[in-house]
């Protein structure tokens, strides 16, 4: 139900523009870009030291603060638990008002409030949602998703880290791993196996733990890229109360299903229509070819042409994917098709910037804005597999879309829809 507004949009607006006036840098209008001018990073940013990324996190806490303050940090959460119940259009709308402002980037949220907020509130017990919400809304604290091990990525279901009851309390054992974010996160969700003698679906159980906790061991995992954006997590006999459970014992399946839900929508919403294939970086490529005297090269010119054109395919799937996503309605395959699209025009956009730079993509030869490209190279193969792997996607596409015969998955019982999508 659509929540009603007790301020006009009107008045919504001009309250939100005081505030990024008084608390922010307006962005100045769009340059044309130079070539051999400003940030050498065609993404905007490199892979950060743990140093610089927990300074950026503390920027970006201090941020969602000041705005939760102001009362745009929740705008569509209940009022019971700290938000202003307002429609979706009203946080929207606050969106591209402080897009047009130079704010801290708010990345190290994304799992927490796109994933595991919506989870607590529609499965935590009413203590949970008074212990985390409106702190996770505030940026007070980061929450993140324990879901992977070793021997569980898209058939998830098939995770062994064991949850067992004493008492109150439950004892959780076992690891995790490819944990985004583990490591300036405060609580985690994570889904345990409660009871192996039920099917491999049944017998899982949700829980909030505290990422603080002595028994919780977090070792970085060092990328391809130079980044450590994600971690093992061991459980060493950690104990969470049992009101820190999240929706029935044995239920945690549909636990999870939430968030892996809200991980696609996420996705789509993040993709922000531009399907990953923003303007600034097509008017870098044109003016690399033009330096490099190839821009009347009519097979140059073609290829970029044809990756040009998928990007625009991809933004409109995921322009309607996010219209399905605002009316309230859930995304159907849309959103796999616009992840599978994202991935295979990185890989293509890699392959071209990659023959027009040769060696000096791999070497760092010191020449302007050149080496600062195979961040794209070295990044593309993790987006392939995050968010549900090109294979899991496909399979997808062509059972939903197609119709094709269902996958018989990593055993038969495990129907196509119950795969891991994130
Ligand atoms: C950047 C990044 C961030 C991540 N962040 C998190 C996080 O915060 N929390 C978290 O819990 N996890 C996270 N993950 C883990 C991610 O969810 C898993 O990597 C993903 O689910 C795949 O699982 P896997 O790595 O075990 O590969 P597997 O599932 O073992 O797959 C191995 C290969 O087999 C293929 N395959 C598997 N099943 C099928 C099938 N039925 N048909 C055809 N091919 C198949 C896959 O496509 C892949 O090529 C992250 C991963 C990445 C790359």
């Amino acid at each position: 139900m659509t929540p009603m507004a007790d301020i006009t949009l009107e008045v919504f607006e001009k309250e939100a523009v005081d505030f990024l006036d008084a608390n922010a840098e307006k962005r100045p209008p769009e340059k044309a870009f130079v070539w051999g001018e400003g940030s050498e990073s065609p993404f905007g940013g490199e892979e950060r030291s743990r140093d610089n990324e927990l300074k950026g996190v503390e920027l970006a806490k201090a941020w969602r603060q000041k705005k939760f303050d102001a009362g745009f940090g929740w705008v569509t959460g209940p009022r019971s638990l700290g938000g202003r119940e307002l429609p979706a259009s009203y946080d929207r709308l606050y969106g591209q008002l402080e897009a047009q402002y130079r704010v801290p980037g708010q990345s190290c949220f994304g799992i927490g409030l796109g994933m595991v907020a919506p989870t607590i509130l529609a499965h935590a017990t009413e203590l949970a949602k008074e212990l985390y919400l409106k702190k996770m809304w505030r940026g007070d604290i980061i929450g993140c998703q324990l879901f992977s091990e070793p021997g569980a990525g898209s058939d998830l279901a098939s995770l062994t880290t064991k949850a067992e009851r004493d008492g109150d309390e439950w004892i959780i054992t076992g690891q995790k791993v490819w944990t985004s974010g583990a490591h300036y996160s405060d609580i985690g969700e994570v889904i345990c196996r409660t009871d192996p003698s039920l099917p491999k679906h049944k017998g899982l159980t949700g829980f909030i733990v505290d990422m603080h906790d002595p028994n919780i061991e977090i070792r970085p995992l060092k990328q391809m890229n130079g980044g450590t954006g994600f971690n093992e997590v061991f459980f060493n006999e950690v104990r969470v109360r049992d009101d820190h459970r999240l929706g029935d014992v044995n239920n945690g399946w549909n636990v999870a299903l939430t968030t892996l839900m809200n991980e696609r929508a996420s996705i789509g919403v993040n993709g922000g229509g531009s399907g990953g294939g923003d303007k600034a970086i097509f008017d870098r490529i044109v003016a690399m070819l033009r330096h490099y005297g190839l821009d009347n090269d009519p097979i140059v010119r073609n290829e970029l042409a044809d990756i040009w054109g998928r990007y625009k395919v991809a933004s409109l799937t995921n322009t309607r994917a996010m219209a399905k996503v605002r009316a309230g309605q859930t995304p159907g395959p849309e959103l796999s098709i616009a992840k599978m699209a994202l991935t295979a025009n990185q890989t293509r956009l890699g392959a071209f910037v990659s023959k027009v730079l040769g060696a000096k993509i791999q070497a760092d030869t010191g020449e302007w804005g050149t080496y600062a490209w195979n961040g794209l190279v070295l990044g593309t193969p993790g987006l392939r597999i995050a968010g549900g792997s090109d294979e899991v996607m496909r399979n997808i596409v062509g059972e939903r879309v197609l119709g094709l015969p269902k996958d018989a998955g990593i055993d038969s019982n495990t129907p196509f829809n119950q795969m891991r999508v994130n």
